[in-house]
């Protein structure tokens, strides 16, 4: 709080933070002008000229925030329009729009390098770069705070152009306003190409790629904000050998509060489910010359942010232009490159924040899953005879149609690529130790430094008003997934908890147990583990009940007590409905 009132003073001058709070009130109850009485969102759509006006006196009104911790009126409901916009953004983005909105097109964002990269110097002669952002659906004001965080941090001369692809998006919001946006507010830099018909991530941005003519292609998501001299670090090793292809550290802005804040030090990893998950850096990684702020091996990239050579790009294949929508594509380029003689960084000093939502937004148009239709093309191209460690965890995509590969595999040939047998080898041993697809995957966890949490109990989590036990209501391994009660069951794999010295809920050494700060009356789900605690922190006391730390409310079964087995966190009472014990 210290800290909170100290930033006001210095960026808000003469006034309190009592004074704040009352001008931050006026200001989203009555529209930052007052002659107008409107929250800047109804703005913003109606007229854009408008918007910018508002931005600004928001700008002028609010004071300048790191986005480190924002202040809590940010957040604040106060009429019927802020609830509006806050239950739709959720619904559309699954991410708080309302505070996204108040945020604008520019921030401040904490500086979150390590302090060796801040007075690193580069060479004067870099290429430049093309940034490509596909976006479908995506929240105006958080596809143009991406556009004007990489304007705003980009030298002049290494930013040769940002290419937007909207891939068909059917949101009014990106329509017209988006055209008039972009011709009168960003004139010269930012080129907009709109998909005939909706391709996917994954060919969008090979479209966006042949638009571009730019040295290097730097790909970012539409929800993403890039920090201090960012583009500097990645441009630099592909400079000095064209065969590198970088991504920065992404750091985590917070679905539902956007605050901004550091991600630790990972590198990309697998497992045989064909899933990415982040591991610990090994020492060896480490130990260069410049320590924590070097680069980083890794075998495998996040997907939606990394910069290649453009001629390299279309040498090594750019995509598989057969693969759909979302997913694989991640662990395809990656297997690629490392395979076919090049190489895959992570760059510490090169910082860029992504909000991670608790669920992806949107689905297939055919409701198909891209995810195993990309996945078995990639296994199939890429994998030799361990495509089988994938076939034998997902059985039933054995003889599942995956479309013509004849293409790609005669580009492994052309390309003389290594064996995945070698990939492992030499890039992931680490995967070796559990080559049995049968085995337990690993947890899928950030990692903070070195070492894995401790897990303190381990068992069916059996709830004691209804004697059922906690289950994902799908797959154990379905992110963004409910969890409901269903009979226990000691040799169902998919009932096992792990509860960890850092409070965090692991099922099947998958995914961790998660709520909303915000929207507490939404069920828990089943996320990625982000092992910085907050929605993910429960803690586990003798009277049986499982606190969840940041919302103060305990897991209970849903009241009324219902077949289907709901559950909810509601305000502790003790009773029965929320007592929970770990078995077997
Ligand atoms: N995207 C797209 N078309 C699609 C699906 C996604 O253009 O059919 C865009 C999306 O708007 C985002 C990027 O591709 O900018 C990556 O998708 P997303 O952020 O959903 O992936 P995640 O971060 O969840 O892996
Ligand atoms: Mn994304």
């Amino acid at each position: 709080m210290a800290s909170v009132t100290l930033r006001y003073f210095c960026y808000g001058c003469l006034v309190t933070s009592a004074t704040w709070s009352v001008l931050l009130f006026l200001y989203f109850s009555l529209g930052a002008d007052p002659g107008r009485g409107r929250t800047p969102l109804q703005h913003r759509g109606q007229s854009i000229t408008k918007s910018l006006a508002d931005r600004r006196a928001g700008r002028r009104l609010l004071p300048a925030n790191k986005g480190a911790e924002l202040p809590p009126e940010m957040g604040m409901i106060f009429n019927e329009a802020d609830q509006e916009i806050r239950d739709t953004g959720y619904h559309r983005h699954a991410f708080n729009v309302l505070i996204s909105t108040r945020l604008g097109y520019h921030r401040d964002l904490p500086d979150t390098r390590d302090a060796q990269c801040r007075d690193r110097s580069y060479p004067s002669t870099l290429p430049s770069a093309s940034v490509v952002i596909c976006f479908f659906n995506e929240a105006f004001s958080a596809l143009l705070r991406t556009v004007h965080s990489v304007l705003d941090r980009t030298p002049a001369y290494l930013l040769h152009e940002i290419i937007l692809v909207d891939d068909r998006s059917e949101l009014e919001e990106l329509k017209d306003d988006l055209d008039r946006y972009i011709r009168d507010e960003l004139q010269g830099k930012v080129r907009l190409v709109r998909n005939q018909r909706r391709e996917g991530l994954i060919r969008g941005r090979m479209i966006g790629a042949s638009h571009a003519t730019g040295d290097v292609l730097v790909f970012l998501d539409s929800h993403c904000e890039v920090n201090q001299a960012w583009l500097q670090p990645l441009l630099a090793p592909i400079h000095k050998n064209h065969h590198t292809v970088v991504c920065p550290v992404i750091d985590i802005i917070s679905a539902d509060t956007l605050a901004y804040s550091p991600s630790p030090i990972v590198r990309g990893g697998f497992n045989w489910g064909l899933h990415f998950k982040w591991d610990p850096v090994p020492p060896s990684e480490l130990h260069g010359p410049e320590g924590a702020a070097g680069p980083i091996r890794s075998p495998t990239m996040a997907g939606g942010l990394f910069a290649m050579d453009r001629k390299y790009f279309n040498e090594l294949g750019q995509y598989d232009a057969g693969m759909d929508i979302w997913g694989g594509e991640n662990l395809e380029i990656s297997f690629r490159i490392w395979m076919c003689g090049g190489q895959l960084l992570i760059i510490p000093c090169s910082r860029v924040g992504h909000i991670f939502r608790k669920r992806r937004p949107y689905g297939s148009p055919g409701g198909q899953d891209t995810m195993a239709h990309n996945s078995l093309r990639l296994a199939h191209v890429w994998m030799d005879e361990y495509k089988e460690q994938y076939l034998s965890l997902r059985p039933e995509l054995r003889d599942r149609n995956y479309g013509d590969i004849s293409e790609r595999v005669a580009l492994r040939k052309r390309l003389q690529c290594h064996s995945f047998r070698w990939y492992l080898d030499t890039v992931y041993p680490e995967m070796q130790t559990v080559a049995n697809g049968n085995k337990p995957q690993q947890p899928l966890f950030i990692n903070k430094g070195l070492r894995r949490p401790k897990v303190l109990q381990r068992g069916r989590l059996r709830n004691l008003a209804t004697g059922r036990c906690l289950v994902a209501q799908g797959r154990a391994s379905q992110k963004g997934g409910a969890v409901v009660l269903r009979p226990c069951d000691p040799r169902d794999p998919e009932q096992d908890w792990a509860y960890d010295e850092e409070g965090q809920l692991i099922l099947a050494g998958l995914l961790c147990l998660d709520v909303s700060e915000v929207r507490t009356f939404d069920p828990p789900r089943l996320m990625k583990c982000h092992g910085s605690g907050g929605s993910q922190q429960w803690s586990l006391g003798k009277s049986n009940r499982l606190y969840q730390v940041s919302v103060g409310q305990c897991l209970a079964v849903a009241q009324p007590i219902g077949p289907k087995g709901y559950v909810s966190v509601a305000i502790c009472d003790g009773s029965e409905a929320q007592q929970w014990q770990v078995e077997g």
